[in-house]
């Protein structure tokens, strides 16, 4: 197992309906550490940029509307094996698809508000990370 890093994103129906707390306590609980963390609020700009890669999609412009709607955090979490240790946590994107006891089985209102963000692969989290992080702003804990 390697220690890693990975982009955590708390998508706006989690921070409207003030469960932001429960959401870190879940990964804390599953051995994630909190290394990076700040509250934004995207523009359009910065969310099309985030989210390129389904600028093609039909719910591309759902997205954007929702994850620019209201302030996030955004989040490196630090761990064993965290890119898919962190995916385990959050569930499928599709809440309805989500295991019972994962974030987005609890805490998703659809399929775009889906309660959470988390890189991909090991590749997507270098990338995100950077999107969002300075080196200096971030704590390695491990
Ligand atoms: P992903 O890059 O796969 O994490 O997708 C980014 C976000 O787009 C997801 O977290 C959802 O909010 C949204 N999304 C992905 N797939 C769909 C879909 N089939 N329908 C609606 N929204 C989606």
């Amino acid at each position: 197992m390697q220690i890693e890093q990975t982009l955590s994103i708390i998508k706006p129906n989690v921070i409207i309906k003030n469960s932001i707390g429960s959401i870190i306590s879940r990964l804390e609980k599953a051995g994630l550490f909190i290394v990076a963390s700040k509250m934004i609020k995207l523009n359009w700009e910065k969310a099309v940029s985030f989210y390129i890669e389904h600028k093609n999609k039909s719910f591309f412009e759902d997205l954007i509307h929702f994850i620019s709607s209201s302030p996030i955090i955004v989040q490196v979490l630090e761990g064993y094996n965290a890119v898919q240790r962190n995916r385990e946590i959050m569930g499928n994107t599709n809440p309805k698809l989500a295991l019972s006891g994962t974030l987005r089985s609890d805490y998703s209102d659809s399929i775009v508000e889906n309660s959470i963000h988390g890189s991909d692969s090991i590749i997507s989290a270098k990338k995100e990370i950077n999107f969002f992080f300075k080196t200096k702003e971030i704590f390695s804990r491990i």
